[in-house]
Protein backbone atom coordinates (compact mmCIF):
# COMPACT_ATOMS: atom_id res chain seq x y z
CA UNK A 1 0.00 0.00 0.00
CA UNK A 2 0.89 3.58 -0.93
CA UNK A 3 1.64 5.58 2.38
CA UNK A 4 1.52 9.29 2.14
CA UNK A 5 4.11 11.86 2.77
CA UNK A 6 3.22 14.02 5.81
CA UNK A 7 6.41 16.42 6.06
CA UNK A 8 9.15 16.93 3.36
CA UNK A 9 11.73 19.25 3.12
CA UNK A 10 13.22 19.69 -0.16
CA UNK A 11 16.92 21.09 -0.93
CA UNK A 12 16.27 23.75 2.24
CA UNK A 13 18.87 25.97 3.01
CA UNK A 14 18.04 28.53 5.92
CA UNK A 15 21.12 31.51 6.14
CA UNK A 16 20.61 33.85 8.92
CA UNK A 17 21.61 37.50 7.77
CA UNK A 18 23.68 39.62 10.35
CA UNK A 19 22.26 42.66 11.56
CA UNK A 20 24.67 43.94 13.23
CA UNK A 21 27.74 45.83 11.16
CA UNK A 22 30.97 43.64 10.59
CA UNK A 23 29.64 40.39 11.33
CA UNK A 24 29.07 37.88 8.61
CA UNK A 25 25.85 35.54 7.55
CA UNK A 26 25.45 32.49 8.96
CA UNK A 27 24.57 29.52 6.68
CA UNK A 28 22.74 27.24 9.26
CA UNK A 29 22.22 24.35 6.95
CA UNK A 30 22.20 24.00 3.32
CA UNK A 31 20.85 21.97 1.04
CA UNK A 32 18.45 19.71 3.01
CA UNK A 33 16.44 17.12 2.01
CA UNK A 34 14.28 14.31 3.42
CA UNK A 35 10.81 12.72 3.69
CA UNK A 36 8.87 11.21 6.72
CA UNK A 37 5.43 8.83 5.84
CA UNK A 38 2.93 8.95 7.94
CA UNK A 39 3.20 6.85 11.47
CA UNK A 40 7.01 7.00 11.09
CA UNK A 41 9.26 8.24 13.85
CA UNK A 42 12.53 9.48 12.75
CA UNK A 43 15.34 11.27 14.99
CA UNK A 44 17.41 13.73 13.67
CA UNK A 45 21.45 13.56 15.55
CA UNK A 46 24.36 16.06 14.80
CA UNK A 47 26.96 17.97 16.60
CA UNK A 48 25.80 21.04 18.62
CA UNK A 49 25.30 24.13 16.43
CA UNK A 50 24.54 22.04 13.10
CA UNK A 51 21.08 23.24 12.53
CA UNK A 52 18.98 20.74 13.97
CA UNK A 53 16.46 23.47 15.91
CA UNK A 54 16.96 25.28 12.73
CA UNK A 55 15.08 22.32 10.62
CA UNK A 56 11.92 22.23 13.10
CA UNK A 57 11.53 25.90 13.54
CA UNK A 58 11.35 25.61 9.59
CA UNK A 59 9.16 22.78 9.40
CA UNK A 60 6.95 24.28 12.37
CA UNK A 61 6.90 27.76 9.47
CA UNK A 62 7.78 29.60 12.73
CA UNK A 63 10.57 30.83 10.47
CA UNK A 64 10.87 31.08 6.88
CA UNK A 65 13.36 29.20 4.70
CA UNK A 66 16.14 31.34 2.10
CA UNK A 67 16.04 28.20 -0.45
CA UNK A 68 13.71 25.17 -1.09
CA UNK A 69 10.45 23.99 0.20
CA UNK A 70 8.92 22.89 3.03
CA UNK A 71 5.50 20.71 2.60
CA UNK A 72 3.21 19.45 5.71
CA UNK A 73 0.12 17.02 4.00
CA UNK A 74 1.51 18.34 0.86
CA UNK A 75 0.55 22.20 1.29
CA UNK A 76 3.55 24.29 1.32
CA UNK A 77 5.02 25.63 4.62
CA UNK A 78 4.74 29.61 4.66
CA UNK A 79 3.55 30.23 9.04
CA UNK A 80 2.09 28.55 11.67
CA UNK A 81 -0.53 26.32 11.08
CA UNK A 82 -2.60 23.45 12.92
CA UNK A 83 -0.91 20.56 10.67
CA UNK A 84 2.27 20.82 12.72
CA UNK A 85 2.26 20.61 16.69
CA UNK A 86 5.73 21.67 18.61
CA UNK A 87 7.28 19.97 21.57
CA UNK A 88 9.71 21.87 23.46
CA UNK A 89 12.49 20.85 26.31
CA UNK A 90 10.44 23.19 28.32
CA UNK A 91 6.84 21.86 29.27
CA UNK A 92 5.28 25.50 28.87
CA UNK A 93 1.73 24.54 30.97
CA UNK A 94 -0.04 27.68 32.55
CA UNK A 95 0.04 27.02 36.15
CA UNK A 96 -3.01 28.23 36.94
CA UNK A 97 -4.97 25.73 34.83
CA UNK A 98 -5.48 22.09 35.97
CA UNK A 99 -3.41 19.68 33.53
CA UNK A 100 -7.12 18.72 31.61
CA UNK A 101 -7.71 22.04 31.89
CA UNK A 102 -4.54 22.83 30.04
CA UNK A 103 -4.67 19.92 27.39
CA UNK A 104 -8.46 21.24 26.85
CA UNK A 105 -6.70 24.80 25.73
CA UNK A 106 -5.58 23.62 22.25
CA UNK A 107 -9.01 22.73 21.88
CA UNK A 108 -10.41 25.35 22.83
CA UNK A 109 -8.23 27.65 20.63
CA UNK A 110 -9.21 26.12 17.70
CA UNK A 111 -12.61 26.39 18.94
CA UNK A 112 -13.36 22.51 18.64
CA UNK A 113 -16.76 21.45 18.90
CA UNK A 114 -15.99 17.76 20.51
CA UNK A 115 -16.95 17.40 24.10
CA UNK A 116 -12.76 18.47 25.27
CA UNK A 117 -13.18 16.99 28.56
CA UNK A 118 -14.07 13.62 27.56
CA UNK A 119 -11.47 14.01 24.82
CA UNK A 120 -8.61 15.47 27.73
CA UNK A 121 -9.41 12.86 30.19
CA UNK A 122 -9.06 9.97 27.18
CA UNK A 123 -5.32 11.10 26.42
CA UNK A 124 -4.54 11.72 29.95
CA UNK A 125 -5.25 8.37 31.09
CA UNK A 126 -3.36 6.96 27.53
CA UNK A 127 -0.33 9.38 28.94
CA UNK A 128 -0.39 7.76 32.11
CA UNK A 129 -1.99 10.45 34.19
CA UNK A 130 -5.22 8.98 35.99
CA UNK A 131 -5.69 10.30 39.01
CA UNK A 132 -3.44 13.26 38.51
CA UNK A 133 -6.07 14.92 36.07
CA UNK A 134 -7.42 17.94 37.91
CA UNK A 135 -4.15 18.28 39.61
CA UNK A 136 -2.04 21.94 38.95
CA UNK A 137 1.46 21.16 37.35
CA UNK A 138 3.34 22.32 40.27
CA UNK A 139 1.87 19.31 42.13
CA UNK A 140 3.24 16.85 39.66
CA UNK A 141 7.04 15.72 39.08
CA UNK A 142 8.84 17.09 35.69
CA UNK A 143 8.37 14.09 33.94
CA UNK A 144 4.30 13.89 34.42
CA UNK A 145 4.89 17.10 33.43
CA UNK A 146 5.76 16.64 30.27
CA UNK A 147 3.49 13.58 29.72
CA UNK A 148 0.57 16.71 30.22
CA UNK A 149 2.61 18.20 27.44
CA UNK A 150 2.78 15.29 24.91
CA UNK A 151 -1.13 14.78 25.87
CA UNK A 152 -1.99 18.70 25.38
CA UNK A 153 0.23 18.48 21.85
CA UNK A 154 -1.82 15.12 20.88
CA UNK A 155 -5.29 16.57 21.63
CA UNK A 156 -5.01 19.25 18.54
CA UNK A 157 -5.00 15.50 16.65
CA UNK A 158 -1.66 17.69 14.50
CA UNK A 159 -0.23 15.64 11.15
CA UNK A 160 3.54 15.52 12.25
CA UNK A 161 4.89 15.89 15.68
CA UNK A 162 8.44 18.30 15.68
CA UNK A 163 10.27 17.55 19.14
CA UNK A 164 13.18 19.21 19.97
CA UNK A 165 15.39 17.75 22.73
CA UNK A 166 11.98 17.20 24.75
CA UNK A 167 13.73 14.73 27.76
CA UNK A 168 17.31 16.29 27.80
CA UNK A 169 16.68 18.10 31.30
CA UNK A 170 15.32 15.11 32.85
CA UNK A 171 17.47 12.22 34.66
CA UNK A 172 18.08 9.06 33.18
CA UNK A 173 15.39 7.15 34.71
CA UNK A 174 12.55 9.33 33.70
CA UNK A 175 13.82 10.10 30.47
CA UNK A 176 13.49 6.17 29.74
CA UNK A 177 10.10 6.13 31.49
CA UNK A 178 9.09 9.00 29.20
CA UNK A 179 10.67 7.46 26.09
CA UNK A 180 8.33 4.31 26.49
CA UNK A 181 5.05 6.85 27.01
CA UNK A 182 6.08 8.51 24.17
CA UNK A 183 6.87 5.50 21.86
CA UNK A 184 4.00 4.07 23.14
CA UNK A 185 1.23 6.62 22.45
CA UNK A 186 2.53 7.33 19.32
CA UNK A 187 2.07 4.00 18.11
CA UNK A 188 -1.08 3.85 19.48
CA UNK A 189 -2.54 6.79 17.62
CA UNK A 190 -0.46 6.28 14.60
CA UNK A 191 1.49 9.60 14.73
CA UNK A 192 4.28 10.42 12.37
CA UNK A 193 6.66 12.51 14.58
CA UNK A 194 10.22 14.04 13.83
CA UNK A 195 12.61 13.90 16.63
CA UNK A 196 15.70 15.74 17.77
CA UNK A 197 18.25 14.27 20.37
CA UNK A 198 21.67 14.53 21.33
CA UNK A 199 21.24 10.88 23.11
CA UNK A 200 22.08 8.21 20.24
CA UNK A 201 20.89 5.42 22.16
CA UNK A 202 17.72 7.57 22.48
CA UNK A 203 16.93 8.33 18.68
CA UNK A 204 18.19 4.63 17.93
CA UNK A 205 15.40 3.41 20.96
CA UNK A 206 12.41 5.60 19.56
CA UNK A 207 13.00 5.57 15.99
CA UNK A 208 12.43 3.94 12.42
CA UNK A 209 15.15 5.87 10.96
CA UNK A 210 17.87 8.14 12.04
CA UNK A 211 19.25 11.30 9.90
CA UNK A 212 22.45 12.16 10.62
CA UNK A 213 23.81 15.99 10.46
CA UNK A 214 26.95 16.98 9.49
CA UNK A 215 29.00 20.43 11.27
CA UNK A 216 27.40 23.37 10.22
CA UNK A 217 26.55 24.21 7.34
CA UNK A 218 24.02 21.18 8.39
CA UNK A 219 23.91 18.91 5.59
CA UNK A 220 22.34 15.18 6.37
CA UNK A 221 25.15 13.01 5.56
CA UNK A 222 23.51 9.78 6.20
CA UNK A 223 20.57 7.63 6.97
CA UNK A 224 20.00 4.66 8.82
CA UNK A 225 17.33 2.13 8.96
CA UNK A 226 16.44 0.94 12.32
CA UNK A 227 16.04 -2.72 11.83
CA UNK A 228 15.02 -3.09 15.13
CA UNK A 229 11.49 -5.15 16.40
CA UNK A 230 9.23 -3.59 18.81
CA UNK A 231 9.69 0.56 17.73
CA UNK A 232 6.16 0.22 19.99
CA UNK A 233 8.60 -0.55 23.06
CA UNK A 234 11.86 1.66 23.04
CA UNK A 235 12.59 0.27 26.69
CA UNK A 236 12.84 -3.05 25.37
CA UNK A 237 14.56 -2.01 22.24
CA UNK A 238 17.68 -0.43 23.94
CA UNK A 239 18.31 -4.16 25.66
CA UNK A 240 18.55 -5.34 21.99
CA UNK A 241 21.98 -6.79 21.18
CA UNK A 242 22.19 -4.71 17.25
CA UNK A 243 21.59 -1.02 19.49
CA UNK A 244 25.54 -1.16 20.28
CA UNK A 245 25.96 -1.69 17.02
CA UNK A 246 24.11 0.82 15.34
CA UNK A 247 25.39 3.45 18.75
CA UNK A 248 29.50 2.39 17.08
CA UNK A 249 28.27 3.20 13.34
CA UNK A 250 26.50 6.80 14.40
CA UNK A 251 29.36 7.70 16.50
CA UNK A 252 32.00 6.92 13.61
CA UNK A 253 29.53 8.75 11.48
CA UNK A 254 29.70 11.93 14.01
CA UNK A 255 33.35 11.26 14.56
CA UNK A 256 33.14 11.11 18.52
CA UNK A 257 36.20 10.02 20.49
CA UNK A 258 38.53 10.33 17.24
CA UNK A 259 40.22 13.35 18.49
CA UNK A 260 40.36 11.82 22.01
CA UNK A 261 43.32 10.83 23.93
CA UNK A 262 42.44 7.30 24.69
P1 LIG B 1 21.48 22.96 16.82
O1 LIG B 1 20.05 22.91 17.22
O2 LIG B 1 21.89 21.85 15.90
O3 LIG B 1 22.42 23.02 17.99
P2 LIG B 1 20.75 25.53 15.67
O4 LIG B 1 19.79 25.16 14.62
O5 LIG B 1 20.19 26.07 16.94
O6 LIG B 1 21.73 24.30 15.97
O7 LIG B 1 21.76 26.61 15.08
C1 LIG B 1 22.49 26.43 13.88
C2 LIG B 1 23.35 27.64 13.60
O8 LIG B 1 22.53 28.75 13.26
C3 LIG B 1 24.18 28.08 14.79
O9 LIG B 1 25.43 28.52 14.33
C4 LIG B 1 23.38 29.21 15.37
O10 LIG B 1 24.24 30.12 16.03
C5 LIG B 1 22.76 29.82 14.13
N1 LIG B 1 21.47 30.44 14.45
C6 LIG B 1 20.39 29.81 14.93
N2 LIG B 1 19.36 30.67 15.08
C7 LIG B 1 19.82 31.87 14.67
C8 LIG B 1 19.25 33.20 14.56
N3 LIG B 1 17.97 33.41 14.89
N4 LIG B 1 20.03 34.19 14.11
C9 LIG B 1 21.32 33.97 13.76
N5 LIG B 1 21.92 32.77 13.83
C10 LIG B 1 21.18 31.74 14.27
MG1 LIG C 1 19.10 22.83 19.11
Amino acid sequence: AMTRTVLEFKNVTKIFGSKRRGSTEVTAIKDVSFAIKEGEIVSIIGPSGCGKSTCLNLGSGLDPVTAGEVYVDGERVTKPNSHVAFMLQKDLLLPWRTIRKNVELGLEIQHSSIDRSARAIDLLNKCHLTGFIDHYPHELSGGMRQRAALARTLAVNPSVLLMDEPFSALDAQTKMVLQQDLGKTLAETGKTALFITHDLVEAIALSDRVLVMSQRPGTIIEEIIIDIPDRDNPMQRRKHARVGPYVGQLMDLLHIGETEDA
